[in-house]
């Protein structure tokens, strides 16, 4: 049985490959390299560098290895970038998607766990949000992933490929032994900039917005452990080995953090200053972002491990003092 992680050299696909290996599995590793890094591989991982949408490619890999099962990271996933450059977000994503599924159902590879996002619901009406809930991005890249889900799911009427769609929150945190974390260049997420001033590897932190109608005015978010997120992905790819029917699941916290109550958190977990200003409302951002997961604890049985923002914060704090640089290829 091997699972090949595409984009597995990423942030939350070099988490869920390290579990998968701990758990045992034989896996694989498919990543460009555009975004990822050489360096959060897996050594027990075989590694394939190339592209998903290089069909020609998909087949080598698909042709050496028997693949049971894929877990599907490999996507653009930056709000801003994608208001800029929308047409990159429906070619690396959506285009991408097209070409794994035509490789996928060509080897009659049927079991996909996606990463899916809670940027596919737009603005909520409501709080916390559910997996029925009306799914209108206010974004390219969410507009990019519900089209993924989409495509999946008449993939998976034609053909019979069975999809999970996993929505994240807000992803946050590190390995606890310090091993890998996130490391993007350029840094566009708000812990990881917290922690780079903090560490005094980056001297400027904007909150965008203070304006929103929240509790102090700044935007909230629901945050999960990365750990946390890459043993749902195990759990799903189980359920969808067990023969269950395709769906969704929200993985979140079901609680809310503001930006200026993360500032605070990590103001208390390092033991720094970390200087900040209010900037402008950065486009694309809605107000408050916070998932219902009960449908994720009762069918999947997941149980997230860190349910306190300080120990989330502690962890990505160990990542990023030990590593200033990342993994030090940029
Ligand atoms: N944010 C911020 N300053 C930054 C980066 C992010 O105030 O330098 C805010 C951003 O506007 C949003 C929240 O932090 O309200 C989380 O943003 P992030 O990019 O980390 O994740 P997203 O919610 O977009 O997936």
């Amino acid at each position: 049985m091997t699972i090949a992680v595409l984009g597995g050299a990423g942030y939350i696909g070099s988490h869920t490959v390290a579990r998968l290996v701990e758990a045992g599995e034989d896996v694989i590793v498919i990543d460009n390299l555009v975004t990822g890094h050489k360096g959060a591989i897996n050594p027990k991982a075989r590694f394939y560098q190339g592209d998903v949408r290089d069909r020609d490619f998909l087949r080598s890999v698909f042709k050496q290895e028997q693949v049971d099962g894929i877990v599907h990271f490999a996507a653009s996933s930056i709000v801003p970038e994608s208001m800029r450059d929308p047409l990159k977000y429906f070619d690396n994503n959506t285009y991408g998607m097209i070409a794994l599924l035509e490789v996928m159902n060509e080897f009659n590879v049927k079991n996909i766990v996606f990463s899916s996002t809670a940027a596919t619901y737009g603005e909520p009406k409501q709080v916390p949000i559910k997996e029925t809930d009306p799914q209108v991005p206010t974004n390219p890249y969410g507009e990019s992933k519900l089209a993924m889900e989409k495509i999946m799911h008449w993939s998976d009427v034609a053909y019979g490929i069975k999809f999970v769609a996993l929505r994240y929150f807000n992803v946050a945190g590190a390995m606890p032994d310090g091993s890998i974390g996130e490391d993007h260049n350029p840094e566009t997420h708000l812990i990881p900039i917290i922690l780079q001033v903090a560490a005094g590897t980056r001297d400027n932190l904007q909150i965008f917005g203070d304006d929103y109608p929240t509790k102090d005015g700044t935007n909230v978010r629901d945050y999960v452990h990365v750990v946390d997120l890459a043993d749902a992905h195990i759990l799903a790819m189980k359920y969808l080995q067990d023969g269950h029917d395709s769906t969704a699941f929200n993985l979140g916290s079901a609680t809310g953090f503001s930006n200026l109550e993360i500032l605070e958190a990590a103001r208390k977990v390092t033991e720094k200053e970390i200087p900040a200003s209010i900037g402008p409302r950065r486009a694309g951002d809605p107000s408050t972002l916070i998932a219902a997961s009960d449908k994720a604890r009762d069918i999947l049985h997941w149980q997230p491990a860190f349910d306190n923002i300080d120990d989330i914060i502690a962890t990505a704090w160990k990542w990023h003092e030990t590593h200033p640089e990342g993994f030090g290829d940029h």
